[in-house]
């Protein structure tokens, strides 16, 4: 952001959060002059940087539809996928930068899903080609499905010990 004394190029010296607004005290690489301001996120010009190279505004609207998508016919509440949002968001803001890549949003996405669903997060780290091949996917696959089993006899295993 640009230093409104001397136009030159500013950096953030402390961010804070308060309810939806964030706000920023930056310092002008300039002139060495304070300033604040209050932005929210889906006001800012954050831009998504895409696997492709190109650009485009960052949109709340566009990554809740893929959290929502990736957790369709799940029992995951639409607060449960709000907060999955927020999470996200709020680690977008304490970043405070002005361009992001599509990647690191959908990592964030999909570390958070991998602890609420295990259905939710193949889907949405298959659409993010988390995984390069194919190959990758079915070892992700395979890797869950052990788990559950294990997960399963340990149950089994405390049912008897409780009998
Ligand atoms: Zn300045």
């Amino acid at each position: 952001m640009k230093c409104p004394y001397c136009q030159a190029d500013s950096h953030v010296v402390d961010t804070r959060e308060v309810a939806s607004t964030i706000r920023r005290r930056r310092e002008c690489d300039g002139c060495r002059q304070r300033f604040t301001t209050y932005e929210q996120l889906s006001s800012t010009n954050l831009q998504v940087v895409k696997r492709d190279r190109r650009r485009e505004g960052y949109s709340q609207d566009k990554l809740l539809t893929s959290i929502q998508i990736a957790c369709a016919k799940r029992p995951i509440s639409t607060d449960v996928v709000n907060d999955v949002l927020r999470t996200v968001e709020s680690e977008l803001y304490r970043q405070g930068r002005s361009e992001i890549d599509s990647q690191l949003i959908g990592d964030l996405v999909i570390a958070q899903l991998r602890l609420l669903d295990d259905v939710a997060y193949v889907r949405f780290a298959s659409v993010y080609r988390r995984f390069t091949d194919l190959d990758g996917l079915v070892d992700e696959i395979e890797r869950l499905r052990d788990q559950k089993q294990r997960d399963e006899e340990d149950k089994r295993q405390m049912r008897l010990i409780e009998v």
